[in-house]
């Protein structure tokens, strides 16, 4: 390897020496870190329809301009905006108490009083065996999500299956101690029917004590606004590629965090790793071989609003994308981790591993997929997709299946190391600078036929109907 020549924008020069140049590079940078300090506290939760949001959008194309990358610019785009304004929790029989609470996004305004209904963890055997029971009540459901037919229960899947067999309203009991309460969109880009909101685990224990003893009676109260034709942007600039400029490869991730935190892991950390994957390639773009496309996402927390307006956008283009790696929460494990193939992309998991290998670095890939992130608009337009995921436990986590700090106001800065940073972006630069070379690039666009045949088979076309985001006819 040493010795090895290769011709890089012209000019012979040796590989193994960029290589150490990029991984010195990457190793040395304290930029991914300073940014995310920058967008966590200067800019908040960057959540959609924030100021937040816009002075986070043009700090991203600026430095997408000062690292040099090829018209970095904007895609503006309406969607139906949520702001958060009040909610109350409240039993109202047979004792009388408040318990704290919060609005999941795209509640809207209601005020609903019913009997009290635990549905445990939420899987789909909880709500079929309690089917009779769910009409008019208010139902409590856990935030654990329990390994399932090869998938963890979504709390989208939760709130769709309980609004099927017709509740009244749904509390999010959040599963690990600490009196947080955890949030999420209960519908995407549209108003929930109704009201969702979010406790902490010993609130939601309390009202389950007093459950047992008889039945109970509450009432949820929320006052929220949405509003049609908001405004956002999703930030995208290039790496033209050198044998390829036509064909490309996206690396993107969400740079919105929820409303009541900074969002420092989910997903600040994404968004740094974007760009410092960016800022290092660029210094080398003579070696980039199809073009690398750097997306930063805003409103995927609500519904992956963002990629879906890309996708749309440039759908006339997507035969050309190639492919389109998600880095949501790149920053967050410890442990290098590789890359899981929306769908089935077993042609890609051989050129992965070698990739990984190729840098020295251990790469799983395999096929997984997941309705909840960015890749899933492309999954569905058919364009070869995957997510990156880092090993290692979850800061915050007590337990396996739940989003540790993620999603509460606990998803601060403190909680990610800038280590992770470094080697979550070396990692993936250099996959990436690998795989914009491979040639002849052995996945390709899936009709929409195949499309539906590999949600059915994953059993998740009948969730997307459950959750009113199933895309296709029939
Ligand atoms: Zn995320």
């Amino acid at each position: 390897m040493g010795g090895e020549q290769d011709k890089t924008g012209g000019v012979a020069t040796d590989t193994a020496a960029l290589d150490r140049e990029l991984a010195g590079d990457l190793f040395t940078s304290r930029e991914a870190w300073n940014n995310l300090v920058v967008l966590c506290d200067r800019f908040g939760s960057r959540f959609g329809g924030t100021e937040g949001e816009i002075g986070a959008r043009d700090y991203l194309v600026a430095k997408m301009k000062e690292y040099g990358l090829d018209n970095p610019h904007t895609e503006e785009f309406a969607y139906n905006g949520w702001f958060r304004g009040t909610a109350q929790l409240e039993v109202t029989s047979p004792v009388v108490k408040e318990f704290p609470c919060i609005s999941l996004p795209y509640t809207g305004t209601a005020d609903v009083e019913a009997e009290f209904l635990y549905v445990g963890h939420g899987t789909p055997a909880d709500f079929e065996s309690l089917r009779n029971q769910i009409p008019g009540k208010i139902v409590m459901v856990s935030a654990w999500s329990p390994n399932y037919y090869r998938r963890g229960i979504h709390r989208c899947e939760k709130i769709g299956r309980a609004i099927a067999l017709g509740a009244k309203g749904f509390i999010w009991m959040r599963w690990d101690a600490g009196f947080l309460p955890e949030t999420g969109a209960a519908r995407w880009n549209r108003e929930v029917e109704v009201p969702c909101v979010g406790v902490g685990r010993e609130y939601g224990e309390e009202i389950n004590r007093l459950a047992r003893k008889g039945p109970v009676r509450v009432r949820i109260r929320t006052k929220n606004d949405i509003r049609p034709g908001t405004k956002s942007w999703n930030v995208v600039g290039d790496i033209t590629g050198r044998d390829h400029p036509n064909e490309v490869m996206v690396i993107g991730a969400h740079f919105d965090g929820h409303d009541i935190a900074p969002g420092a892991m989910d997903d600040g950390s994404g968004a740094v790793v974007t760009l410092e994957i960016a800022r290092a390639l660029a210094r080398q773009r003579g070696r980039v071989g199809r073009t690398l496309r750097f997306i930063c996402f805003p409103l995927e927390e609500i519904g992956l609003i963002g990629s879906y307006a890309y996708v749309e956008a440039h759908r006339a283009e997507l035969d050309q994308h190639k492919f389109m790696v998600n880095l949501d929460a790149a920053g967050r494990g410890s442990e290098s981790g590789g890359i899981s193939l929306a769908g089935d992309r077993t042609e890609l998991v051989r050129p992965i591993r070698a990739a990984g290998a190729a840098t020295g670095q251990p790469t799983m890939a395999d096929n997984a997929l997941s309705l909840y992130s960015d890749h899933l608009p492309f999954f569905l337009a058919g364009v070869p997709a995957g997510s990156y995921t880092r090993m290692g436990p979850v800061p915050g986590a007590g337990t396996s299946g739940v989003r540790g700090w993620g999603h509460t106001a606990a998803d601060t800065l403190d909680k990610v190391n800038p280590a992770n940073l470094q080697a979550a972006a070396m990692h993936i630069a250099r996959l990436m600078l690998q795989l914009s070379n491979v040639a002849p690039w052995p996945a390709r666009r899936q009709t929409e036929a195949q499309v539906k045949d590999i949600l059915e088979d994953y059993r998740l076309g009948e969730v997307l109907r459950l959750e009113l985001r199933y895309p296709f006819k029939g």
